[in-house]
C-alpha cells in the first residue's frame, strides 16, 4: 500500500486542501521514467502529482494548464499562441517559462511521458 498521510490535496479551492490523512487521496496512476504517481483527490476530484517544490507546484494554474503552457513552449510555439491555445494569459505564459527556466526541457521530457488521454499509447 502507499503511505499518502503525508500528502495533501494541492488544490486550493478544496475544502481539504493542505489538510493531511484525511484519506482523501488515493494514487490514480505512475508516469515518467521515475514512476511519480498521480494523485486523486476524492473530496474535489481533482488530480495532482506527488511532487513538490518544482515550478508546478508554486502555481496556482491547474497541472494540466502548466503541462499545456510548458509543452507548447518546449515545442517552440510563441507566447502569444501558446497563451491563445492553452487558454490562460500571455503574462502567464510568460512566467511560467521564465519560471520552469533551464528545467522546461527537462520538465517536457518527463511531462510528454505522461499522456493519460490517449489509453492507445500507454504500455
Ligand atoms: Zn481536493
Amino acid at each position: 500500500m502507499d503511505d499518502l498521510s503525508h500528502f495533501c490535496c494541492q488544490n486550493q479551492d478544496c475544502p481539504d486542501y493542505g489538510k493531511r490523512g484525511l484519506g482523501n487521496l488515493t494514487v490514480c496512476m505512475r508516469y515518467g521514467q521515475h514512476q511519480r504517481r498521480l494523485l486523486y483527490c476524492r473530496t474535489c476530484k481533482d488530480r495532482f502529482s506527488e511532487r513538490k517544490g518544482t515550478p508546478l507546484f508554486d502555481s496556482r494554474l491547474p497541472e494540466h494548464k502548466v503541462v499545456e503552457v510548458l509543452h507548447h513552449v518546449a515545442e517552440g510555439v510563441g507566447v502569444r499562441k501558446t497563451s491563445r491555445l492553452v487558454g490562460v494569459s500571455k503574462d502567464t505564459v510568460v512566467r511560467y517559462s521564465l519560471r520552469a527556466g533551464e528545467h522546461a526541457q527537462q520538465l517536457h521530457d518527463e511531462l510528454v511521458a505522461f499522456s493519460p488521454s490517449d489509453p492507445r499509447s500507454a504500455v
